[in-house]
C-alpha cells in the first residue's frame, strides 16, 4: 500500500470476490442491513471513503466492502463466512479513535456497527442498561436522562463515538474519576467470535481484536440532583497538584472531575471556537473541577471553599465558579471541545495518549517541545513543521493527552517522535496507551508497556480465539 510503505499486505489473505458480494447480501437480506461497495454496481462507492479515513486523517485504508449488520446473527455468518474464506476483517463504531485502530490497513472488510443501534431495556431500580454496541454514547445518555439516570462515561467524541468502540478501547473520559471507566460498569456482554460462535455474557472483548461486541449490559448510575463546576487558572503545574491534593480532601465523594488544560491549548480554544474563555486573564495552566452530588446548596458552599482556600495559598490566580447550568455546560464544553479544536490549527496532529506518574505527567510536554527544538523542527521559520506542543488530559487518572501540531504530517516529524516518546514514557514508568487503546499506531511499540511474557501470553490467547488471524490484522499484537 502507498499509505504504508514499509507494510506489505499478508498473502494469507484472500481477495473479495462478486461471489463473496454476493454471500453478504444473501445474509442481510432477511433482517435488513446494508453494504457500500465498489466491487458491484449496488452502492455509491464515494461513501467508502468516510469508512477508510480516520477521525485524525493520519490513516487511510483501502477496504472495498463495508458491511452494516443488523443483528447478532447477521454478525455471526458474516464473519463465519470471512474465516472460512480467510477474508480479513475490521470491526468499527463510530470512527472517532485517535490510534488508527478503527480502519483498515489494506483491504480488510469493515464490519461497521452503526445500524445495531436498539436501547433494549432500562430497570430503573438497578439501573442497569441493556442495548446494542452501535448506539451513540450521547443518545445512550439522553435515553437515561429521561430515566433520571446517566451513562457511567462521557468523553468529547460523545455525538459520534459508540458505546461498544469505547468497551472495546475502554475508553476513560471525564466521568472517570468518579465512575471508573467503563469496563468496570460493564456487567455482560455479547460477543462474536471470529467463527461465528455468538457468546454472551462471557468475554471481555478488546479493541475488535478477539471478536465484535454487539451486545451490552451497563450499569449506570442515577442522575446527581446536583452539578457544580469551577475553572481555575494556576501559575505553575506543581501548583496544579496541590490544587488536586486540596480539592480531593474536600470534595472526596462529590467529585467528578479534575481536567487540566495548558495554556497554549486554550490560545488555539479562543481563536478556534466560539465558547467563551470562563476566567479573564491568561494563566500557563487550567483546571476544571466538576462535583456531583445530592445537595446543591451543600455541595455549591463546599467547592465554594475549595477555591476560596486555593486563593488564600496563593495556589491560583484566578478561580471561577458556575453560576448556572448554561455557565457548568460552558465550563465543559471548554475542556471537551479542546481535542476537536486543535484538529483545525494545522492540518497535521499526532496526538499521544499516555499515563504518567502525576507529578512527572506534565514533563513530556517540556521534553517533547525540547527534542522538537534541537531538531529545528518547531518554529515559524520556513522548514519547521511543528507548530507548537500542548497538553491536557484528565489528572484525576494521571493522563495525558500530548498533541503535536503540525502543519502537515511529515515523515521527519513521525521519526523525530516515535519512538522517542514512548521511549521516554516508559523510561519515566508510564504507559504508552493510557485510554485510546493500541490500534495500528502502537503496535510497533507494545514492548515499552508490556513485559515479553505478556506479550506471548496475548499471542497465545488471540491464536486460540482467531486461529486465522482475520481479525484487527496488522495491529496490536497480531
Ligand atoms: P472506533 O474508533 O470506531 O473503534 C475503536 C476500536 O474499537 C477499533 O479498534 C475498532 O476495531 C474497535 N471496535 C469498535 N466497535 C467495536 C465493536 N462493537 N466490537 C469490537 N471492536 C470494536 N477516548 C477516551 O478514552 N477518552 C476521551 O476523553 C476521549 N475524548 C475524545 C474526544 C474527541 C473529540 C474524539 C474525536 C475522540 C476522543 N476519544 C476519547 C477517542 C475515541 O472517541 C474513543 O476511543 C472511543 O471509545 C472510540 O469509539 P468509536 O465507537 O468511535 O470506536
Amino acid at each position: 500500500s502507498e499509505s504504508y510503505p514499509s507494510l506489505k499486505r499478508d498473502p494469507r489473505y484472500a481477495t473479495l470476490s462478486q461471489k463473496d458480494i454476493d454471500f453478504f447480501k444473501g445474509a442481510l437480506a432477511k433482517d435488513g442491513g446494508s453494504i457500500v461497495t465498489d466491487i458491484d454496481e449496488s452502492s455509491d462507492p464515494s461513501e467508502l471513503d468516510a469508512f477508510n479515513i480516520d477521525w485524525t486523517h493520519k490513516y487511510r485504508g483501502k477496504s472495498r466492502l463495508v458491511i452494516k449488520p443488523k443483528t447478532t446473527e447477521q454478525v455471526s455468518q458474516i464473519l463465519k463466512y470471512c474465516n472460512s474464506r480467510r477474508l480479513a476483517v475490521v470491526p468499527q463504531g463510530g470512527n472517532t479513535g485517535f490510534v488508527g485502530g478503527s480502519i483498515p490497513v489494506f483491504d480488510e472488510i469493515i464490519i461497521n456497527l452503526g445500524l445495531m443501534n436498539h436501547i433494549h431495556g432500562f430497570d430503573e431500580l438497578t439501573g442497569i442498561l441493556n442495548l446494542d454496541a452501535g448506539v451513540i454514547l450521547e443518545d445512550a445518555d439522553n435515553y437515561l436522562v429521561s430515566k433520571d439516570h446517566i451513562f457511567p462515561l462521557d468523553i468529547g467524541a460523545r455525538k459520534s463515538c459508540q458505546v461498544g468502540g469505547c468497551a472495546s478501547t475502554s475508553a476513560g473520559g471525564l466521568r472517570l474519576m468518579r465512575y471508573g471507566n467503563l469496563h468496570g460498569n460493564i456487567i455482560g456482554m455479547e460477543a462474536v467470535l471470529p467463527d461465528g460462535t455468538i457468546l454472551n455474557n462471557l468475554v471481555k472483548v478488546r479493541e475488535g481484536y478477539l471478536g465484535i461486541i454487539t451486545r451490552l449490559s451497563v450499569v449506570c448510575p442515577q442522575k446527581p440532583r446536583s452539578t457544580n463546576a469551577a475553572f481555575l487558572g494556576l501559575p505553575s503545574y506543581n501548583n496544579v497538584l496541590k490544587a488536586f491534593s486540596t480539592a480531593k480532601f474536600h470534595l472526596s465523594e462529590i467529585l467528578s472531575a479534575f481536567e487540566l488544560m495548558d495554556n497554549t491549548s486554550q490560545i488555539f480554544m479562543d481563536s478556534h471556537s466560539s465558547i467563551p474563555r470562563p476566567i479573564k486573564d491568561e494563566y500557563p495552566f487550567y483546571v476544571f473541577i466538576e462535583t456531583q452530588g445530592s445537595s446543591s446548596n451543600h455541595d455549591h458552599e463546599k467547592l465554594c471553599r475549595v477555591v476560596e482556600e486555593l486563593k488564600e495559598q496563593k495556589l491560583i490566580g484566578e478561580g471561577a465558579i458556575a453560576k448556572d447550568d448554561k455557565q457548568i455546560d460552558e465550563f465543559v464544553l471548554r475542556r471537551v471541545k479542546t481535542a476537536g479544536c486543535l484538529q483545525d490549527v494545522g492540518s497535521g496532529i499526532y496526538k499521544y495518549d499516555v499515563s504518567l506518574p502525576l507529578d512527572i505527567l506534565f514533563d513530556l510536554v517540556y521534553a517533547t517541545k525540547e527534542r522538537l527544538k534541537d531538531l529545528n523542527l518547531i518554529g515559524d521559520a520556513p522548514g519547521q513543521p511543528v507548530i507548537d506542543v500542548v497538553g491536557f488530559g484528565h489528572v484525576g487518572d494521571g493522563n495525558l493527552h500530548m498533541n503535536v501540531l503540525s502543519r502537515k504530517l511529515e515523515k521527519k516529524v513521525e521519526d523525530a517522535l516515535e519512538p522517542w516518546v514512548f521511549a521516554w514514557v516508559a523510561s519515566h514508568e508510564g504507559s504508552i496507551s493510557s485510554e485510546h487503546g493500541l490500534g495500528f499506531l502502537k503496535k510497533p511499540y507494545v514492548g515499552y508497556s508490556k513485559t515479553p511474557e505478556m506479550i506471548s501470553l496475548m499471542k497465545t490467547i488471540k491464536h486460540v480465539i482467531d486461529p486465522n488471524g482475520i481479525m484487527l490484522p496488522y495491529k496490536y499484537v497480531g
